[in-house]
């Protein structure tokens, strides 16, 4: 099984000063944490301040969206290997890129083409709408997603290494409603297991699938004792360095217990 990892998607807050004082509270209390992977991904204007924060610790810093192309006419936009070397991990996909400015199946598809490319480790977002799970659409949906999202993304041995996946409901994000361990647990498989249509069993295995939806220290638990749940990505509660701090070590703690994957 992969190393759990858990992401701070910080979204469009904190300004360049808070977001160095967060990375730097974040370092004293969870650098060198054993048994768990900890990435950081603030807003854009604060990755090198916080990546010289975290500059020699364990923990990793990551974009919150990047350009599919390396330079070019695309104003305000950021491109991969701007992030080169300065980040570690880069999300992709998340339901407030798509809902909000536009993001298709197809263009998230070139951007995790591109971010395995440039040695970035794509988190690729996918997650069904409150009315598609009402209509009981919700594993055809992230089905057709995670698919075309995948569309030609492996390593020359056919494996995507560097891979990660995040299943987040979109009626869970930001909400305070997140989804049952259940929930979870079944859609994390069923992108196991689509997973493994594609790189195999082995391919499979591999990738971190992770829980986002309104993840709090009070939940996080029952996430990832799941077996196909491998760790979170947690919006709100990432900003207030007690609360992420308390859902990384019980991740770690939680995780360091063998598990049997069901499928
Ligand atoms: C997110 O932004 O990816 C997210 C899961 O947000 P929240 O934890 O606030 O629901």
């Amino acid at each position: 099984m992969p190393t759990p990892l858990v992401a701070g998607n910080w979204k469009m807050n904190t300004t360049v000063t808070e977001a160095e004082a967060l990375a730097a509270s974040l370092r004293r209390e969870l650098d060198g944490l054993p048994g768990v992977e900890v990435a950081l991904c603030p807003p854009f204007v604060s990755l090198e301040r916080v990546a010289r924060a975290l500059e020699g610790s364990s923990l990793k810093v990551g974009a919150q969206n990047m350009h599919h192309e390396d330079k070019g006419a695309f104003t305000g936009e950021v491109s991969p290997t701007m992030l080169q070397g300065m980040c570690q991990i880069v999300i992709l996909g998340h339901s407030e890129r798509r809902n909000l400015f536009g993001e298709t199946d197809e263009l998230v598809n070139r951007k995790v083409r591109k971010a395995l490319e440039v040695g970035v480790r794509p988190i690729l977002c996918v997650g069904e709408r409150l009315e598609e799970r009402q209509q009981g659409r919700e594993e055809a949906v992230v089905s057709q997603s995670l698919s075309a999202c995948l569309d030609g993304v492996a390593s020359p041995d056919g494996l995507p290494h560097g891979m990660v996946v995040a299943d987040e409901p979109v009626w869970a994000i930001g909400t305070g409603l997140a989804a049952t361990s259940e929930q979870a647990q079944a859609m994390s498989a069923l992108i196991r297991r689509l997973l493994a249509d594609r790189y195999g069993r082995q391919g499979a295995e591999a990738v971190p699938v992770l829980y986002g939806g309104s993840v709090t220290p009070a939940n996080v638990a029952e996430f990832v004792s799941q077996p196909d749940i491998d760790g979170a990505l947690v919006g709100g509660a990432s900003l207030d360095a007690q609360q992420f701090a308390e859902i990384v070590r019980i991740t770690a703690k939680t995780r360091s217990s063998p598990l049997v994957r069901l499928g």
